[in-house]
């Protein structure tokens, strides 16, 4: 699990995924599969709020190491533009 502070950490591994361009797949809301186009390997991601603190995990070795991967990067920009749509359909 990765605690996510700054979209700086995330700077590099968003550079990467905008490289890459993985498929991201939403499962649910929070839950996401992020295939490499290139390979076919798919990982898990899992974006969750807990005590107003962000957090995000990723099933790939770096993920695993607690290092913020681009799976993660292209998730987690998933996850905050469907967070926003949530957030405007509740007014
Ligand atoms: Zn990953």
């Amino acid at each position: 699990m990765i605690k996510l502070t700054t979209a700086a950490k995330l700077t590099n591994a968003i550079n990467k995924a905008r490289t890459v361009k993985p498929r991201v797949a939403i499962n649910k809301f929070g839950s996401y599969t992020v295939t490499n186009k290139a390979t076919g390997a798919t990982y898990a991601v899992e974006c969750q709020k807990r005590e107003g603190k962000r957090f995000a995990s990723c099933t790939c070795k770096a993920g695993g190491r607690g290092q913020a991967c681009y799976h993660l990067a292209s998730a987690v920009s998933v996850h905050m533009q469907l967070a926003a749509e949530r957030a405007a359909l509740n007014f």
